[in-house]
């Protein structure tokens, strides 16, 4: 499914049946609806398929969920190469600046979204903890990184806004963040200047984080 959330379309047909947009045939009470809400999955490229280094020592995995979702912006050039090649270079290459520049032990953060709208695991081991309701410890905001969860966004958002594609793949990556952690967008979704002194993610990407939790909210039904 594309835009419209399972959780969404499971709601709306509530009991009885329904056909779905996309043909498929949804057949429950409101009780078994509920039970097998979940958002899709968005796509998101596994680090094997961006070719990441191994960290340089075992991640840590906490035993518990994150109760934030911190935006964050590159703060590189807002590129017009929107390619699946060029997010996966732009991993590789935030992932050498942490790692040899900033000396971490790997990537910083848990997502990279392209500006041409690609999701890529971040952090190692951040997908499978996702799926198992816990949290990889990340180095992207300072004194919490040990509840939050932190999404980078490509480009330099301080007048300008993100393209479509990459402002839509943000919207899905929270909803499924939202749903697989049990989260409300409209009390977890924070910017990194919440937390630290930094105009990250960009006065203008700051400013839509009150439509972006709107948005979530929606697909979350
Ligand atoms: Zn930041």
């Amino acid at each position: 499914m594309t835009d419209i959330s399972r959780r969404a379309l499971l709601k709306y047909t509530g009991t009885g049946l329904a056909v779905a947009a996309s043909g498929l045939l949804v057949v429950g009470t409101a009780s078994t609806a509920q039970a097998a809400s979940a958002v899709a999955k968005p796509t998101i490229l596994t680090r094997a398929q961006w070719g990441a280094r191994a960290p340089k020592h075992p991640t840590t995995v906490l035993n518990r969920k994150p109760d934030r979702i911190v935006v964050h912006h590159t703060d590189t050039a807002n590129t017009t190469d929107y390619s699946l090649a060029h997010a996966k270079s732009l991993s590789r290459s935030i992932q050498n600046h942490h790692m040899d520049t900033n000396g971490w032990d790997d990537v910083g953060q848990h997502f990279t979204n392209s500006r041409g709208g690609y999701l890529l695991e971040g952090r190692d081991k951040t997908l499978p903890s996702v799926a198992q309701h816990k949290l990889v410890q990340g180095a992207q905001v300072s004194g919490h990184n040990d509840h939050t969860i932190g999404i980078e966004n490509e480009g330099h958002y301080t007048s300008v806004l993100p393209p479509a594609a990459q402002w839509n793949a943000l919207v899905k990556l929270c909803a499924y963040l939202c749903d697989q952690y049990g989260l409300d967008p409209k009390v977890a979704i924070r910017g990194h200047r919440d937390f630290n002194a930094t105009e990250c993610p960009g006065d203008a990407l700051y400013a839509k984080l009150p439509a972006l939790r709107t948005a979530v909210a929606k697909v979350l039904g």
